[in-house]
């Protein structure tokens, strides 16, 4: 039994360590000849680190997971607290703790865990056949390979998605832009153990602890989709936006490198029910791209991967016993990823002032907020995984 397995990024490379628990073996074919991650950093919720343990990876959690033990938000303009809480009573009840990694860091670490030589870089697939007897993945450089069923796991503006479902999707602005990075910590930013987000007219400057000493800050300013701007602005450009903001906020301006800083204007898709077509299966952000704002994007590709080798484990190694498998798979994550990206979405509005008036009343909740509630969100969200 094989699996041609399209993309290694977090989706395609656990989607190839669950089916290698099964006994199955797995071709990866990956687009670019070295993968350069969109974001500096993740947070990977305590849903996705079972995962990573699950999959045989915790290692790899523990060596790149930053401290984060602890919660607060301030207020943009004046800088004062918010809400401020511990994260250990989320710990507690979840059984695991989150881990916020380099992105880059971790997309390696996966690769070099499945061994970086097994991997075909620079093969992007085209199209796909499927036969009574298997699929036939067609690359750009005119290459192809066949296997038994195909995982694609390429991401976002997937090849394959069209040919699953059937009819195209198009991917839908979230109305902000979102600059990202990495510094090294700095208490005058924020504490080096807590994630810290300043908010305000609708925007948001975010700040986790990674792993050897490094902040992972964002910044997300509601803006029009399109707008020209470019390295060479970029420090006046998030000065102007955040022209009055507290004393962290401008320190932390300060000290971003440009060159290394990302800007990504964010979109989600309308989420759909099918995953599946026979022996081909969408997996991650080809399956369900949500717009970060719960941190669930990357946890839920590990969760789909988790999923696919528990129905791997129920069904015979046949060509009906694929077909079988994927399909159980699709019934089990449809639900779960289509309630993660509407809650993503509507956490994004809340966020960044789709309704200001809204907003401005989450505020408020904050400055009474003692964690509990902020925590029992997380805990359910969580909880929802296959691991829980
Ligand atoms: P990708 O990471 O996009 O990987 C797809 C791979 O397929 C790529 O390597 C690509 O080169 C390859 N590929 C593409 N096309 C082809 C082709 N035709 N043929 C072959 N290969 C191809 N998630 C979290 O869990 N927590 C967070 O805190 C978080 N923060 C985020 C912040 C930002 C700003 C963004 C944009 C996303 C964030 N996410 C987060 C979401 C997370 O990054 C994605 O959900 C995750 O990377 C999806 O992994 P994937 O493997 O499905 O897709």
């Amino acid at each position: 039994m094989k699996a041609l397995i399209i993309g290694a990024g977090i989706g395609g490379m656990s989607a190839a360590a669950a089916l290698k628990q099964q006994g199955i073996e797995c071709d990866i074919f990956e687009a670019v000849k070295e993968i350069r991650p969109v974001g500096a950093a993740l947070s990977i919720w305590s849903n996705g680190v079972k995962c990573m343990n699950h999959l045989g990876m915790g290692s790899i959690m523990d060596a790149l997971g930053g401290p984060m033990h602890n919660m607060a938000y301030h207020d943009g303009i004046t800088g004062s607290v918010m809400t401020q809480f511990s994260l250990a009573p989320l710990v507690d009840a979840v059984g695991e703790r989150p881990c916020p990694v380099s992105r880059a860091d971790l997309q390696s670490q996966m690769i070099d865990w499945w061994g970086r030589d097994l991997i075909q870089f620079g093969k992007r697939i085209e199209r796909v056949e499927q036969t009574d007897n298997g699929v036939t993945a067609f690359f750009d450089d005119g290459t192809q390979a066949s296997g038994d069923f195909m995982i694609a796991a390429d991401g976002t503006h997937s090849a394959v998605r069209t040919q699953v479902l059937g009819y195209h999707t198009e991917r839908r602005y979230a109305d902000y832009v979102n600059w990202n990075g990495l510094v090294d910590i700095d208490e005058d930013i924020a504490p080096g153990d807590q994630w810290t987000t300043f908010v305000g007219e609708g925007k948001r400057v975010s700040i986790m602890p990674i792993a050897e000493g490094r902040f992972y800050f964002f910044f997300d300013v509601p803006l029009p989709k399109g707008l020209k701007e470019d390295r060479s602005t970029l420090i006046d450009d998030l000065t102007d936006y955040f022209s009055g903001w507290a004393a962290p906020v401008q320190t932390l301006i300060k000290a971003i490198n440009p060159e290394t800083t990302n800007r990504i204007e964010i979109h989600d898709i309308e989420p759909f029910d099918t995953l599946v077509k026979d022996k081909i299966a969408l997996l991650g952000d080809a399956a369900h791209s949500t717009t970060p704002d719960i941190g669930q994007g990357g946890c839920s590709a590990l969760e789909d991967a988790v999923v696919l080798g528990q129905c791997f484990a129920h069904h015979e190694y046949t060509l009906s016993g694929v077909t079988a498998a994927l399909k159980e798979y699709e019934a089990e994550r449809r639900f779960r990823v289509k309630d993660l990206v509407l809650k993503a979405r509507k956490r994004c509005d809340v966020t960044h002032g789709k309704d200001m008036a809204e907003t401005e009343a989450w505020y408020d909740e904050l400055k009474k907020e003692t964690g509990e509630n902020i925590i029992a969100g997380l805990r359910t969200t969580i909880l929802g995984g296959p691991l829980a």
